[in-house]
């Protein structure tokens, strides 16, 4: 056997266990990155253990290869728990991505050329759900709705008119960067009123779902996928419910429609992560995760930031900056020399290009489940609008930098 089979990764590869730690501090700081989270010891133990060493082509008990009885076990733990997490009538938990299943959502249902309506990119929408440079792009044909340009949410009567108007094969809902509450039930009704299917992409708010601190999809979508690293908060990966009667599509559509071996490491993950998420623990993770949501908005808000929307009923806040003089390129620089790590975003409407912007998305799971509560949320909200009343200041960033890092400090990721 290769001599270095046996030996540690210190001893194999410093520089890559360097960086490992080196990003192990890092997440130590504030992460207000709405799609990230932190996965617990024991989806991390899942992650790295000897199932990454299986193939597994097929479901379980039918599968192209030997050897499989373990897997079999952790892939029916997943599927048994995730439908037990959502209610749902069948899963399949081999995607590798949320994008990919999404692409095995639209080979399952929909012949090439066939038209998907969903959320303008801008507005938050995702470039699987149809964008031009996406493969859903190219394969169908991508027409978009967006929020109202007076209130910043999905109005009903102007989702209809655009779904009579482009008449689409399905129409997807459930965003990037939406704040509010996604109407399920009235997205339906338009899906009924076209003859459209409904894909409900709760890649976001699945933690939420699971919870119940937000409503439910799966008794009104035909189809719902959903990553289960953000505020599922497991690893990275994704998954797909839908109705019995689109199952026998949907397995076929992901293995061997469009993907190969399942990667058997994460699914043993998935369902360390379901397992977690069914806990009473968790659910008040995630009420605490809007609480703080809401509270750093009303902080914000207090200090002159316009909020799209207004506010917030989930786990993310999207702060247009143009009456501050702001771009989001720039606000998220200088946040990030402070120490305060989130990301640029496009607000509706935006004249800014995608790489500048002209807001900041700020979301709660990650500083929540390190133990964070209201007031540390007020805390962080007065110094995004300190360093950003004076981006260039490096006095100014310091002095918060400092005062993250002593937060930080009392508020241990990995202890
Ligand atoms: C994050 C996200 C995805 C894609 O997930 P990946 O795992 O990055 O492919 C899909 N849809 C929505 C709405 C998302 O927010």
């Amino acid at each position: 056997m290769d001599v270095s089979f046996y030996r540690s990764l210190a001893e194999v590869d410093p520089r890559v266990l360097e960086a490992i730690g080196a990003e192990e501090r890092r997440q130590e700081g504030i992460n207000l990155i709405a799609s990230e989270s932190l996965t617990s010891q024991a989806v991390r133990e899942a992650c790295s253990s000897v199932m990454t060493n299986k193939y597994a082509e097929g479901y379980p008990h039918k599968r192209y290869y030997g050897g499989c009885e373990n897997v079999d076990l952790v892939e029916d733990l997943a599927i048994e728990r995730a439908k037990k997490v959502f209610g749902a009538d069948h899963v399949n938990v081999q995607p590798h991505s949320g994008t990919q299943a999404n692409l095995a959502v639209y080979l399952a249902a929909l012949k090439p050329g066939d038209k998907i309506l969903s959320m303008e990119l801008s507005h938050g929408g995702h470039l699987s759900h149809g964008y031009k440079i996406n493969e859903s792009g190219k394969i169908y044909k991508g027409e978009f709705y967006t929020v109202s340009k007076e209130t910043g949410v999905i109005e009903y009567d102007e989702v209809l008119a655009r779904a009579r108007e482009v008449k689409p094969q399905i129409i997807v809902c459930g965003y990037s960067a939406y704040p509010r509450t996604v109407p399920f039930k009235e997205f339906r009704e338009i899906a009924d009123d076209v003859g459209a299917l409904l894909l409900a992409d709760i890649a976001h708010i699945a933690g939420l779902v699971a919870a119940g601190v937000h409503p439910s999809p799966v008794r009104y979508a035909d189809y719902i996928t959903t990553t289960t690293h953000k505020t599922l908060m497991g690893p990275r990966g994704a998954m797909i419910m839908c109705r019995e009667e689109h199952a026998k599509d949907v397995d076929r559509a992901v293995f061997p429609g469009c993907q190969g071996g399942p990667f058997m490491h994460i699914i043993a993950a998935k369902a360390v992560c379901f397992k977690e998420n069914m806990t009473s623990e968790r659910k008040k993770v995630m009420e605490q995760v809007v609480k703080n949501s809401k509270a750093m908005a009303s902080t914000l808000s207090d200090n002159g930031f316009d909020l799209v929307s207004g506010g917030t009923d989930n786990h993310l806040i999207l702060a247009d900056l143009s009456n501050k003089g702001l771009t989001g390129k720039l606000a998220e620089e200088s946040l990030g020399a402070a120490g305060i790590t989130l990301n640029k975003n496009t607000v509706p409407y935006d004249n800014e290009k995608p790489f500048v912007t002209s807001g900041i998305r700020v979301g709660t799971p990650s500083v929540t489940v390190r133990g964070m509560g209201e007031s540390e949320m007020n805390l962080i909200g007065s110094w995004i609008s300190e360093v950003l009343s004076d981006p260039s200041s490096e006095k100014v960033r310091d002095k918060v930098k400092a005062e993250v890092g002593s937060l930080c400090s009392k508020f241990p990721v990995y202890k």
